[in-house]
């Protein structure tokens, strides 16, 4: 066989291989998402003060993404039952190389302006901006 002739079947092996290599490359980064791994939530965002409802994917624990700024500063807003006021509860500030995190079960979100721990979720269309007693101080960020 002449070099070059081996040269060209070489070539033909690899660009098959590189073809074959691509379409399973495709085949496997195709988008397996589906809607139920994302969840919305009614939240603000302590960097821009941006509000609003905020996609964000359901293995994460808020800070989320804030669609305004980019920053990773979104937090859930909550009403505290005992005040009436809507904010960011106190946040867990107890590992210095994550950002602050919002209380996850067991620990119960605590509202910032009474300290009273009977707080739900809040959102505009459960319950009327007016029939709130305003809000509380938003926490400072970083
Ligand atoms: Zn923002
Ligand atoms: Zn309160």
């Amino acid at each position: 066989m002449a070099s070059g002739q081996r040269n060209a079947i070489l070539g033909i092996i690899a660009l098959v291989a590189f073809g074959a290599a691509g379409f399973f490359f495709f085949r496997s980064s195709r988008p397996v998402v589906e809607i139920s791994d994302e969840y919305q939530v009614y939240g603000q965002c302590l960097a821009c003060q941006h509000e609003g409802d905020v996609p964000y994917p359901s293995d994460e624990i808020a800070p989320f993404e804030c669609p305004s700024c980019s920053e990773m500063a979104v937090y859930p807003l909550f009403y505290c039952n005992a005040c009436g006021k809507v904010g960011v509860p106190v946040l867990d500030r107890s590992n210095p190389d994550e950002p602050p995190r919002l209380p996850v079960v067991p620990i119960i979100p605590v509202c910032r302006a009474c300290r009273s721990n009977s707080m739900m979720q809040y959102s505009p269309q459960i319950i009327p901006e007016a029939e709130t007693a305003g809000r509380a101080p938003l926490p400072e960020w970083p």
